[in-house]
């Protein structure tokens, strides 16, 4: 469907109701911690959605939201972009460094600095271009031979280098857990090595486990399904 098609009421019912629901879950994980709900922030993760349930969170007020893409976003977001002056847009997804400048052109905050290679360019381009992108730094916190995201190891050593060699903007610390373990400890592992270096932001938690991320100190959250429903790949 494009952009101009009639939203259905029933999408925008269901994506509004959904909203509202992950906003509850997370102010009473937030309170039951003793932490104010509006130190969270919630990314809505709109990668590989069809339009109309894009539409419909851009109805509900939505503005903040995440894509893993920067040729999916590019598609989509400029066009939004004229229409909301006051979006926010999160790559949450790896970055090639020949799509950095894209990149930095499209989004606001970047989820997913993992490398020196990566450090280096976004250096050099936030210079040439003026205009600087806060940074999470990914770690692997699982240590998943195929996963992008600093070892943990590394961590310490290559926040440094982000922080005194390239300059950068560094907020904090991002992760997504294996797959098949238990998340918790993850996060409380993220939320180590963001204090022994302190950055204040924890970019953890997705559909499955956001409320037990703002339990653990969460400030992004990136929920994609449990807002717009499962993603359908055509
Ligand atoms: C897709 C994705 C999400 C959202 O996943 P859901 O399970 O749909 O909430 C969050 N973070 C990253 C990095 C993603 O790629």
């Amino acid at each position: 469907m494009t952009d101009t098609a009639p939203l259905s009421p029933s999408v925008i019912a269901a994506v509004r109701a959904n909203l509202a629901d992950v906003h509850a879950k997370i102010a009473r994980a937030a309170k039951d911690a003793d932490r104010n709900p509006a130190d969270v922030n919630l990314i809505a993760v709109s990668k590989v959605q069809p339009a109309d349930r894009i539409l419909a969170a851009l109805h509900a007020g939505h503005r903040v939201y995440g894509e893993n893409r920067v040729q999916e976003a590019e598609g989509r977001w400029p066009a939004h972009r004229e229409q909301y002056t006051d979006l926010q847009l999160h790559l949450i997804g790896p970055l090639q460094t020949n799509k950095a400048r894209s990149a930095i052109q499209l989004f606001d905050v970047i989820h997913t600095l993992d490398r020196p290679r990566l450090a280096a360019t976004l250096a050099r381009l936030f210079d040439e271009m003026g205009r600087q992108l806060p940074c999470f730094i990914e770690i692997n916190t699982g240590s998943e031979p195929q996963k992008a995201g600093v070892l943990p190891e590394d961590a310490d050593a290559f926040i440094k280098a982000c922080r005194e060699d390239y300059q950068l903007p560094i907020v904090g610390l991002m992760c997504i857990p294996p797959a098949e373990d238990v998340p918790a400890p993850h996060f409380a592992f993220l939320a180590d090595i963001a204090k022994r270096n302190g950055l204040e932001r924890l970019s953890m938690g997705m559909s499955a486990d956001y409320a037990q991320a703002v339990a653990l100190g969460a400030t992004e959250v990136r929920v994609g399904s449990a807002i717009f429903g499962d993603r359908v790949y055509s």
